[in-house]
C-alpha cells in the first residue's frame, strides 16, 4: 500500500448506486450491476495449449508473451485489488493464463487474503488453475490463506484430454493435484469442464459420475467465442440443454435458486441426493444483466467484459505514482460507464469485432 494500510478514498471516488443492485455499497454500472468481483489475472503464459483459447499453431515457440516489466509485479496487484475491495468488490479470483506458473503465488495470496471489505469482512478469494501444477501447491495455497479452488478438467480420459489441453498433459497429474487440495482443506473444489462438440462430448458422463463420487462440484461452460484465435464456429457449441439432457437421463435433475445475483452457473440438484451440478451457458442462457465481474490484467489493463476489445491502463498511473483515491477515481469513471453485455448481443458481427483473447485478459 502506498499511503496508509487502507485506501483513503476522497469522497468522489467512494461508491454509489451499488445498493441498488444488490443492498450492499458500491459502483453501479451504466446498466445497474455493482462491482463486486474482480478477476486478477497474474500473467498471460500456460504450459497448456487448449485448442479452445490458446492454439499450439498460434501460440508457438515464437509468440511474444508479456515482457516481464510490462507485468505487475505481486506488491502492485495487491495494491489494486485492495482499491477495488475498497469501492465495493467482494470476490477475488485469481487466474491467467495458467497461475500456478506465476512465480511467489502464495506470497500473492497472503497480501489477498488479508484484505477487507469495507465492513472489515474477508473477501471471497479463489482461484482457477489447470490444476498441472497443483500438487506441490496446494499446501501453500491453503496455508497463505488460499480458501477454495477450481479446477479446468475436460475430459478423465487421457487421449481425449491430451487433444483438450493440446501439451497430452495426463490426467492423472491433475487428479493427484486435486487430492492434494482435497488433503489440504481447500474446499469446495470446483470442476470447470469446457464442451467441444465432436471432442468431449463422451465424457460429459464419465465426469459426471466422478464428481458425484468424490463429492466435487462440477460446472459445464459452453464452448465461448472468446479472442479470435480458437477459430469458434457456433456449430461446435454443445449447449446447456443438451447437456443437461444427457445428464439427466442418467440421473433426473432439478434447478436449484442461485445463491447469490451475480452468480453465473445455472445450478441443478441430483433428485437421488448425489449433489450438484452447474451449467455456464454463455452463449444460449446470457447473463449480462447480472454480470458484476471487472478483469486486472496482468499488464494492469482493466477489462469490463470478457469479451472487450479494449481497456483501462491502471500501470501507468500506478507507476507514475497515482494515490489510492486517484487510482479509485479512474476505476469508478470506467465502471460507471460500463454498458457492456456482449453475450446478450452475440451475433455473427459481433463476434468478428475486435477482441483481447481470453489468456491475456483474464478467464
Ligand atoms: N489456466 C487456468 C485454467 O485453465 O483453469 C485459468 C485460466 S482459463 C482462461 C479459465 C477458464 O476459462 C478455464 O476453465 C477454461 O477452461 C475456460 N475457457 C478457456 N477458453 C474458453 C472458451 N473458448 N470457452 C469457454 N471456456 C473457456
Ligand atoms: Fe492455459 Fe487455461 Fe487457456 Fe488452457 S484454458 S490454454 S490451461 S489458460
Ligand atoms: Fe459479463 Fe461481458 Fe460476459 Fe456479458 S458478455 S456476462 S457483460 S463478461
Amino acid at each position: 500500500m502506498q499511503e496508509s494500510d487502507e485506501p483513503q478514498l476522497p469522497a468522489e471516488a467512494t461508491a454509489v448506486g451499488g445498493a441498488a443492485f444488490d443492498g450492499l455499497p458500491g459502483v453501479a454500472d451504466a446498466l445497474g450491476r455493482a462491482l463486486r468481483d474482480l478477476r486478477i489475472s497474474v500473467t498471460d503464459r500456460c504450459n497448456f495449449r487448449c485448442p479452445y483459447c490458446m492454439p499450439a499453431e498460434i501460440f508457438g515457440r515464437d509468440f511474444a508473451f508479456l515482457p516481464h516489466a510490462q507485468v505487475l509485479t505481486l506488491e502492485e496487484i495487491a495494491r489494486l485489488a485492495a482499491v477495488f475491495a475498497a469501492i465495493g468488490a467482494r470476490k477475488l479470483r485469481i487466474t491467467g493464463g495458467e497461475p500456478l506458473v506465476r512465480r511467489d503465488l502464495p506470497v500473492l495470496v497472503a497480501q489477498l487474503a488479508a484484505l477487507r471489505t469495507p465492513d472489515g469482512g474477508p473477501l471471497d478469494l479463489t482461484l482457477t488453475t489447470n490444476g498441472s501444477g497443483l500438487l506441490p501447491l496446494a499446501v501453500p495455497l491453503a496455508e497463505a490463506g488460499l480458501a477454495r479452488i477450481t479446477v479446468s478438467l475436460d475430459s478423465l480420459d487421457d487421449a481425449v484430454f491430451g487433444a483438450m489441453n493440446g501439451v497430452d498433459f495426463p490426467v492423472s497429474r491433475v487428479l493427484d493435484g486435486i487430492a492434494a487440495a482435497r488433503s489440504a482443506g481447500l474446499a469446495p473444489i470446483k470442476i470447470n469442464t469446457v464442451v467441444r462438440r465432436g471432442l468431449n462430448e463422451a465424457s460429459i458422463l464419465p465426469l459426471a459420475r466422478w464428481a458425484r463420487d468424490e463429492g466435487l462440484v462440477l460446472r459445464f461452460i459452453e464452448y465461448m467465442d472468446v479472442g479470435h484465435s480458437n477459430g469458434w464456429r457456433l456449430d461446435d457449441v454443445v449447449s446447456a440443454d443438451e447437456i443437461l439432457a444427457v445428464l439427466g437421463a442418467a440421473w433426473p435433475l432439478e434447478p436449484l435458486a442461485a445463491d447469490y445475483r451475480g452468480e453465473v452457473a445455472g445450478r441443478y440438484r441430483y433428485l437421488d441426493g448425489g449433489g450438484e451440478v452447474g451449467v455456464i451457458a454463455s452463449v444460449t442462457r446470457p447473463f449480462c444483466g447480472d454480470c458484476t465481474r471487472a478483469r486486472l490484467a496482468a499488464d494492469g489493463m482493466l477489462y469490463t467484459c470478457l469479451f472487450a476489445g479494449s481497456g483501462l491502463d491502471l500501470k501507468t498511473p500506478l507507476r507514475a505514482g497515482a494515490s489510492d483515491g486517484e487510482l479509485a477515481a479512474l476505476i469508478r469513471a470506467t465502471w460507471s460507464a460500463r454498458a457492456d453485455r456482449y453475450s446478450e448481443l452475440r451475433s455473427a458481427a459481433t463476434s468478428r469485432l475486435p477482441k483481447i483473447e481470453m489468456f491475456a485478459l483474464g478467464g
